[in-house]
């Protein structure tokens, strides 16, 4: 067999099986287990700003957001925790909080147990629980918390305030060493065992497995992996994966989906998180959808209908394929919330815009609906694909909204109510 065959004879496509990890329920979201992947966020509004916050987590919950996390810093913060719960639930907004502390996260579930009590999971930062002999206190009076209120945590590591006593001893031990290894590995060795001393030492105090998960999160993407790689072979404990501090706009979206792209293909995580820094003035969601679209681009669950568009060329004559790959694009993002209920099934669905006769036709037959709009030379007459077969020609200045309202119509007769059979009109 030459390389070539060698090559095409293997048919295997797809994830490795998912890293075997112990279900943890939140309220009423699965985390590991081999429970979809979930994908969550954080707000960036001051959570004392009850109304703020409320604001927030609603429009991620409505992107999609399946748990959303919110900082909890100060009493203020504490304090407010419960009337946004409440004022969520007024909204009929059910997606579970979690509250994320930082030094005095002991003293703020202590003081405030309605705070405590309306968040479905505490974080805990193993590098600033506490420091020296208060550490191990602090860190118990959490869990004890957590455990009066049947609450799970998530012990996360973090790279930038890594637990710097844990770090000098591996550092310590490592330099007295016969064959020393490289710093950063040292680092990693330290972000991997901070989250599994924490873990075991949860456990001792009484929490049960179920009711842990872990994360240990690193800005490199190489480290990241490896981190996790590390973490996946020593533990089954359910994971949380994130690229901390991803950065802004594409290098964000880029360094993100390469290293929790890897993982999850290699079957390791079982919640993840996007950590955009939004543009100024730019939208929280983006989080959310870039993790949907991650994992739906990776086949792992589906969220939204697709929507392939060509990159257009020289060969394309205007914007019009960009403009109407956008406006659908969007247009089925806003929609979705709505479209859950009303057509069961449509995030299944596959749409296509493309710019010119070269792959149009084709991968608009591919699609369940598609448009191949006009390129160069090309007669102004865009035909639309229904189902694998020509179904119309769209002319004129119209060709945008005329393509929406087929989609829309495709969409109520595909997944309305009592219609279920595939479109058949012809042109
Ligand atoms: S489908 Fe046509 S316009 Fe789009 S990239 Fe291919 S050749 Fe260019």
């Amino acid at each position: 067999m030459n390389k070539l065959e060698n090559t095409i004879d293997s048919d295997i496509a797809g994830p490795a099986p998912r890293h075997h990890t112990t279900q943890v329920k939140v309220g009423d979201v699965l985390v590991g287990g081999g429970a979809p992947i979930v994908v969550q966020s954080m707000t960036n509004t001051d959570t004392a700003d009850i109304d703020g916050t409320i604001a927030q987590v609603a429009a991620l919950a409505r992107a999609g957001s399946e748990m959303v996390r919110i900082t909890v810093d100060r009493e203020e913060a504490a304090a407010a925790v419960p009337h946004i719960r409440d004022g969520l639930l007024k909204r009929g907004i059910t997606t579970p909080l979690i509250g994320d502390f930082h030094y005095i996260g002991h003293k703020l579930l202590a003081a405030y147990p309605a705070c405590a009590e309306a968040l479905a999971k505490y974080r805990i930062n193993p590098g600033n629980v506490g420091f020296k002999d208060k550490r191990d206190t602090q860190f118990a009076d959490i869990i004890e918390i957590a455990n009066k209120n049947s609450k799970p945590v998530r012990i996360g590591a973090n790279w930038g305030s890594l637990d710097q006593e844990l770090l000098t001893k591996l550092m310590d031990e490592n330099a007295a060493s016969a064959n020393p290894r490289d710093v950063r590995a040292v680092t990693r060795e330290a972000m991997v065992q901070s989250a599994l001393l924490s873990a075991a030492r949860a456990e001792e105090l009484g929490m049960p497995k179920d009711r842990i998960i872990l994360s240990a999160k690193v800005s490199a993407v190489q480290d990241l992996i490896a981190v996790y790689q590390d973490l996946a072979s020593r533990s089954d404990y359910a994971i949380h994966l994130g690229l901390t501090e991803a950065g802004m706009g594409t290098k964000g979206i880029v360094a993100s989906s390469a290293a929790l792209g890897i993982l999850l293909q290699q079957g390791i995580g079982d919640t993840i998180r996007i950590s955009l820094t939004p543009e100024p003035g730019g939208d929280r969601t983006r989080e959310v959808q870039v993790g949907q679209e991650l994992l739906q681009t990776m086949g792992f669950r589906t969220f939204v209908p697709l929507v392939a568009a060509c990159p257009g060329c020289g060969r394309t004559t205007s914007t019009t394929f960009q403009e109407l790959a956008r406006s659908i694009q969007d247009f089925i993002r806003d929609e979705m919330p709505n479209w859950k209920t009303k057509y069961p099934g449509v995030e299944e669905l596959n749409v296509a815009v493309m710019g010119c006769i070269v792959n149009g036709p084709g991968e608009s037959k591919h699609a369940n609906i598609g448009i191949s709009l006009p390129g160069t030379g090309e007669a102004p007459a865009a035909p639309v694909f229904v189902d694998g077969k020509k179904f119309r020609t769209l002319r004129g200045p119209t060709i945008s909204a005329d393509f929406k309202a087929l989609v829309i119509d495709y969409i109520d007769q595909r997944y309305g109510e009592g219609a279920k059979a595939p479109v058949t009109a012809a042109e």
